[in-house]
């Protein structure tokens, strides 16, 4: 992981044609850096208009530089700002004036992330905050800004700093009772440890809930769509996004569908996988995204299998079983599995039951059943349907709630009467506490650091 301490240089804009282009430079001490850009000391945040030269004194552009001095900025380092002209050409000569200068302090340009994790390493933001930054930046719906938003202004960080708090005060009380093993029950009920054990827990579980619905915010939910040839995989995809995304034609086998389709409902990002795609080829670029859907099969929210419910040609039925015992091998555990019958329009009404009930029948044809199926699949996930006070959340901050609350538990069974064991008590509010670290940074493993900012763009 780049822990340098050089000073670091980059486009913070996106890069093409814009009115105006940022360049940002960070590092332990810039001011001798700015004086040779610029003959002279500038005022820590001020904007300042200031005219850019190159080596033979040629204009290159007149700019806003801002200046904030250590620690009172983004990184925590000195901070430069250069508000140029947004062109890219103009924007390299800046660039590249700022590296010769820069040269002799041993000015590189920026990995991605760069500035954020110097922040984090700085003190500046903790780790859920550095990534609510790059949610925000990668938000691809306004509920999804507004939640990363609500992440980065330290809203997630804030309820999880108050569980370990809650967890610290439990843990200080138990361990000052340790050493008198025979008052561990009367301890128990004085200190109203259980109580307070079961209101953590609570809150731990409607953490748990806000960030869940965080999650699909920002990830949006993956479905994956599997079934025989023909059963209507292609028409209900259609179906569902409501216009002719997916190709479909009545010969069996001979859909080009494409292998992964992005739809919204009711306002949630859905990615689904027609497995029609998952077949035996040999083209290169064919294999690649067949891969990648298992990739995603693999980390699928929920799946459907299709089937018809009118009497039909069983040619392909087999294959298709074969694939859908290979999905259910490779399913993430606890992923929800939905069976639906298709082409409900073919069968006598009779057949046909309500939403609660399964299979749920419906037909792609005419519409029937789809809006129970919509509301199936998004119950199947959790989705609660309100994307208020929703903060964005990532699987990784899910996975350490869930170990958290699993510890939780297991210290619950070490408080119960006959079973009591303060120690293992003690010790499950640990490890609950170390997962629950581990989501704002505070005690992180460490391949995991660089895993989560080489995942930025350039510049931030
Ligand atoms: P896929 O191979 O599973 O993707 O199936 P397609 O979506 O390509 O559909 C296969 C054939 O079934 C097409 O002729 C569709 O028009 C037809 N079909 C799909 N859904 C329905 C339905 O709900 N009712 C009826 N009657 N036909 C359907
Ligand atoms: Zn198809």
């Amino acid at each position: 992981m780049m822990t340098r301490k050089l000073p670091i240089i980059a486009l913070a804009t996106a890069p093409g044609r814009a009115g105006l282009g940022v360049v940002r430079i960070s590092g332990p001490n810039l001011l001798m850096m700015t004086q040779a850009l610029f003959q002279r000391t500038l005022i820590p945040r001020h904007a300042n208009l200031l005219i850019l030269r190159d080596a033979q004194g040629a204009f290159i552009d007149q700019l806003i530089a801002i200046y904030f001095a250590a620690p009172a900025s983004f990184t925590g380092e000195d901070v430069l700002e250069l508000q140029c002209h947004g062109g890219p050409q103009l924007l390299e000569l800046v660039m590249k004036r700022c590296l010769e200068l820069g040269k002799d302090q041993g000015l590189v340009i920026a990995e991605p992330g760069e500035f954020t994790l110097r922040a984090y390493l700085n003190n500046k933001i903790d780790l859920a905050q550095a990534e609510a930054i790059a949610d925000l930046i990668d938000a691809q719906s306004e509920a999804a800004v507004l939640g990363a938003a609500r992440s980065l202004q330290g809203a997630f960080s804030s309820d999880i700093n108050q569980l370990i708090e809650d967890i610290t005060q439990l843990r200080i009380l138990v361990e000052s009772t340790l050493d008198f093993p025979e008052e561990e029950i009367e301890f128990l009920e004085n200190a109203q440890a259980r109580d307070r054990l079961s209101a953590v827990i609570q809150q731990l579980h409607a953490l748990r809930e806000s960030a869940k619905q965080g999650r699909i915010l920002r990830d949006g939910i993956q479905l994956v769509l599997a079934g025989a040839p023909n059963v209507g995989k292609s028409s209900l995809l259609n179906r569902l996004a409501g216009e002719d995304v997916a190709i479909v034609t009545p010969i069996a086998g001979t859909t080009r569908d494409r292998v992964k389709e992005s739809i919204s409902i009711d306002g949630v990002p859905m990615h689904i996988i027609d497995t029609a795609g998952l077949r035996d080829t040999n083209d290169e670029v064919e294999l690649k995204g067949i891969e990648r859907s298992w990739d995603a099969i693999r980390s699928a929210d929920v799946v459907i299998f299709l089937q018809d419910a009118a009497p039909h040609d069983q040619s392909g039925d087999e294959a298709a079983l074969l694939l859908k015992r290979q999905i259910l091998q490779v399913l993430p555990p606890k992923c929800p599995v939905l069976e639906v019958n298709n082409k409900s329009d073919l069968v006598d009404g009779a057949f046909q039951v309500g939403p609660e009930k399964h299979p749920l029948y419906i037909s792609a044809k005419t519409g029937e059943g789809i809006e129970d199926l919509k509301k199936a699949i998004l119950d199947l996930v959790g989705w609660g349907g309100s994307q208020e006070g929703v903060i964005v959340a990532r699987r990784r901050h899910l996975d350490c709630l869930d170990r958290a609350t699993e510890h939780l538990y297991k210290s619950q069974l070490f408080a119960k009467d006959g079973n009591t064991s303060l120690e293992l008590f003690a010790e499950e509010l640990r490890l609950a506490q170390d997962q629950l670290g581990q989501i704002t940074g505070k005690l992180l493993p460490d391949d995991l650091l660089g895993k989560i900012f080489t995942q930025f763009c350039i510049g931030k």
